[in-house]
C-alpha cells in the first residue's frame, strides 16, 4: 500500500537504544559482580586487630560499612613500587565502636567519612533486568505499530496499523479499465452515498466484496476510488500485519475497527491480504501465530454477523489468493459479492499508461499503444512505474520532454531490474550466456508458430537475468494451438541445445527454462488433451477457478499407473522437442556462431538485426544447395 508511512527508521531507533541498554546493563552488572572478589569482606574484629597491628593504609567510614586498604609489606622495602597496585582492598561491618575513631587517629591512620552507597548496587541490581525488560518490551510494542490513535494507546487498543482516510481524492476516472468491476461496485457507491434511499428503494444491502486479482492490479486504487465516489471515509489494514501479534491482540484489533468503523459510517474497512487472516483452517503448518491467526478470523466473523448493514459500513477485502480462502468467509452475509480484477488487456494497460502520464510532458512521437503492446502480463502497479522511471530518465538526461527511447528503457528496466553494468562476468561465462541467448532467439525465428523476437542482451540485469531473448507478441493472446505450444517448447530449450552444441557441456543457466518447458509439455499432457496416447480426458482438476468449497484438496482423479503413464508422455515429449532443436541448431551451427560472437561484440541485438542476418545467410545456403545438387 503505497500511503503506508515509512516505519524502518523509527524501528532501527528504538533498536539502538535497547542495544545501548543492553550494553549499560552489561557493564554495570560486570561491576557489581567483579568488584566484590579483589576485595575481602573481614570480620570486624579481624580489622580491629590489623588497625591495632598497624597493617592499615587508609579508610572510608560509612554507615554501615568501612572500606579500606591494607599496608602493603613489599612496598615498605621496595619504595618504588606504587603501594596502591598491590595493596589489598577489604571491607568491614560497622559494629558499634564509639573507640574507633580514637583508636585510629592514635595509629595515624588516614581515614575520612562516606556516605554509604551499597544501596544503589542493591537497587541497580534490581532495577537493571527491569529496565532492560521494558527497553525489550516497549520495543517489540512500537514494532508493531501505531494504530487508530497514533501509537499511544495500550495493547489491547492499537498493535496492527489502521489508517484513517477522511478526504480521498481518488475517483474512478483514476482507475484505468477494470470497467466490468466499476461497474459491479456502482451498486455500493449508490448505497454509501444514501443509504436510505437506496433501502427505500428495495435494493439488497451490500455487506462484504472481495475483490480478488494478481498483486499490483489495482485493488488497492479501486477500494479507495470506491470511498471516494461515495466521499465517505476509508479505514483500512492489512491481514498480514495480524498474523505476528499476541494471541488476543487481533481480536482486540478487530473489535475497535469495527467499532471505530460504526461511529463513521457510511464508510469503508477496507482490509488488504485478508489470505494472510483467512486462509482456510488446516493449511500449513500448525503453530502459535495460527491460533492468533484463527481468533482475529472469529472475530472478524462474528463483527460481520453482527453488525446491521443497514448501518451503512461496508468491508471490502483484497486477496491474490481467493482459492485458499476459508470458505466461511465467503458465505451469505460475509463477503458474498466477489469482483475479479483481471490482468489488463492491451486496450486497458494503454488506459493505465495514458492516466499515469496525465501529469507527465511526452514527446509527440510517444505512442502509448506501442508500449502497451510491448507488454503483455504487466499491471497496473508496473505500468505506472514504466511512466515513472521513463520521467525519470528523462529528467536524468536534461530534457523536459519524455521521448520514446526513454519509456524502452524505463519497460526493459522494469522487466529485469536496474542495469547492472559493472557487474563482472568472465569471458567464459559470457559466452555460454551468449550462445544460450542466441540459441533461444534463433530458434525462434526459424521456427513458423513463434512470435519474432524483439531484442536478445546479454548485459546483466537485475540478480536472476544473466541475459535474456524477448520475444514481441503481436497480439493478446487467450488461445494456443497445439503447433504454438509446440515451438514454444523447442524455443525454450533452444538455450540449452546451443550450449549442447558448442561447447559439448551444459550449465545451471537453464533452470528456469526447463521448468517452464516441463510445465508446458505437463499442461498439454494434463489439461489440454493434446496427447495421442493419453487421449482427450484431462488429469487434473482445474485448481485455477475461484471459489470452489474444497480447492485445497486437490484430489487425484486417476491411478498410479497413469500417473506413470503422464509422466512418460512429459518426458516424450521434452525428449522429441529436444531432439528437433538439436538437429535443427546443429544444421546452423555456423549461423549460431556468427549471432553468438556478433552479440558478444555488441551485447545487445534488435530483433530486425538478427532477423536480417538470418535472412541473408539462409538465403545464401540455398543457392549454394541448389549449385551442389546440379
Ligand atoms: P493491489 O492492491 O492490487 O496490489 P494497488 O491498488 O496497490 O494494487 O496498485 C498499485 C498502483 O498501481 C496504484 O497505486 C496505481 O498507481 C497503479 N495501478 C494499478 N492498477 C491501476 C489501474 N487500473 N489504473 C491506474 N493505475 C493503476
Ligand atoms: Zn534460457
Amino acid at each position: 500500500m503505497p500511503t503506508e508511512p515509512e516505519k524502518h527508521s523509527s524501528v532501527n531507533g528504538r533498536w539502538q537504544v535497547v542495544a545501548f541498554g543492553a550494553l549499560l546493563v552489561i557493564v554495570i552488572l560486570f561491576e557489581i559482580v567483579l568488584l566484590p572478589s579483589s576485595v575481602q569482606d573481614l570480620p570486624y574484629s579481624q580489622f580491629k586487630k590489623l588497625v591495632q597491628t598497624g597493617q592499615v593504609a587508609d579508610l572510608k567510614i560509612g554507615a554501615t560499612t568501612i572500606h579500606g586498604t591494607l599496608l602493603d609489606k613489599t612496598s615498605a622495602t621496595s619504595p618504588e613500587t606504587p603501594t596502591s597496585e598491590k595493596a589489598e582492598r577489604f571491607t568491614t561491618t560497622r559494629v558499634e565502636d564509639p573507640g574507633l575513631v580514637a583508636e585510629l587517629e592514635a595509629s595515624g591512620i588516614a581515614f575520612s567519612g562516606q556516605a554509604d552507597n551499597s544501596w544503589i548496587f542493591n537497587l541497580l541490581s534490581w532495577l537493571a533486568p527491569l529496565f532492560i525488560l521494558l527497553l525489550f518490551w516497549s520495543a517489540y510494542f512500537r514494532r508493531m505499530g501505531a494504530g487508530i490513535g497514533g501509537g499511544l494507546m495500550a495493547a489491547g487498543k492499537s498493535r496492527a496499523r489502521v489508517y484513517v482516510e477522511h478526504e480521498i481524492k481518488v475517483r474512478f476516472d483514476d482507475v484505468a479499465g477494470l470497467d466490468e468491476a466499476k461497474e459491479e461496485l456502482q451498486e455500493v457507491i449508490e448505497f454509501l452515498r444514501t443509504p436510505e434511499k437506496f433501502r427505500r428503494l428495495g435494493g439488497k444491502v451490500p455487506k462484504g466484496v472481495l475483490l480478488a486479482g494478481a498483486p499490483g492490479t489495482g485493488k488497492t486504487l479501486l477500494a479507495k476510488a470506491v470511498a471516494g465516489e461515495a466521499g465517505v471515509p476509508f479505514f483500512s489494514l492489512s491481514g498480514s500485519e495480524f498474523v505476528e501479534m499476541f494471541v488476543g491482540v487481533g481480536a482486540a484489533r478487530v473489535r475497535d475497527l469495527f467499532e471505530q468503523a460504526l461511529q463513521k459510517a457510511p464508510c469503508i474497512v477496507f482490509i488488504d491480504e485478508l489470505d494472510a487472516l483467512g486462509k482456510a483452517r488446516g493449511i500449513g503448518p500448525a503453530g502459535g501465530s495460527h491460533e492468533e491467526r484463527e481468533q482475529t478470523l472469529n472475530q472478524l466473523l462474528v463483527e460481520m454477523d453482527g453488525f446491521d448493514p443497514n448501518t451503512g459500513v461496508i468491508i471490502m477485502a483484497a486477496t491474490n489468493r481467493p482459492e485458499i480462502l476459508d470458505p466461511a468467509l465467503l458465505r451469505a452475509g460475509r463477503f458474498d459479492r466477489h469482483v475479479v480484477l483481471d490482468r489488463p488487456d492491451v486496450k486497458g494497460r494503454e488506459a493505465i499508461l495514458r492516466v499515469h502520464a496525465k501529469n507527465v510532458k511526452l514527446a509527440a512521437e510517444v505512442n502509448l499503444s506501442v508500449i502497451a503492446a510491448r507488454t503483455p502480463g504487466f499491471v497496473g502497479a508496473d505500468l505506472a512505474n514504466i511512466v515513472n522511471e521513463a520521467a525519470l530518465l528523462a529528467a536524468r538526461k536534461g530534457r523536459d520532454e519524455v521521448l520514446m527511447a526513454d519509456f524502452d528503457e524505463a519497460v526493459d528496466r522494469v522487466i529485469a531490474g536496474l542495469e547492472k553494468r559493472n557487474r563482472v562476468i568472465n569471458p567464459r561465462e559470457k559466452a555460454i550466456i551468449a550462445h544460450h541467448e542466441i540459441g533461444h532467439a534463433l530458434t525462434a525465428e526459424l521456427l513458423p508458430h513463434v512470435d519474432p523476437v524483439r531484442k536478445v542482451s546479454i548485459i546483466p540485469r537485475g540478480i536472476a537475468a544473466l541475459g535474456y531473448t524477448q520475444q514481441l507478441p503481436t497480439e493478446d493472446r487467450y488461445l494456443m494451438t497445439r503447433s504454438e505450444l509446440e515451438d514454444r517448447l523447442r524455443v525454450l530449450l533452444g538455450g540449452r541445445v546451443a550450449e549442447e552444441i558448442i561447447f559439448g557441456d551444459v550449465s545451471t543457466g537453464a533452470q528456469d527454462d526447463l521448468q517452464k518447458a516441463t510445465d508446458t509439455a505437463r499442461s498439454m499432457v494434463t489439461e489440454y488433451g493434446m496427447s495421442t496416447r493419453l487421449g482427450l480426458r484431462t488429469f487434473e482438476k482445474e485448481r485455477r477457478g475461484l471459489f470452489l468449497d474444497t480447492p485445497w484438496a486437490t484430489k487425484k482423479d486417476y491411478s498410479e499407473e497413469k500417473a506413470a503413464e503422464i509422466d512418460k508422455e512429459v518426458e516424450d515429449i521434452l525428449e522429441r522437442a529436444h531432439k528437433q532443436v538439436r538437429e535443427l541448431l546443429t544444421t546452423q551451427k555456423p549461423l549460431l556462431e556468427k549471432l553468438a560472437s556478433l552479440l558478444l561484440e555488441k551485447e545487445v541485438l534488435e530483433g530486425d538485426e538478427l532477423r536480417q542476418i538470418i535472412h541473408a545467410v539462409v538465403a545464401e545456403d540455398s543457392t549454394n544447395k541448389r549449385a551442389t545438387l546440379h
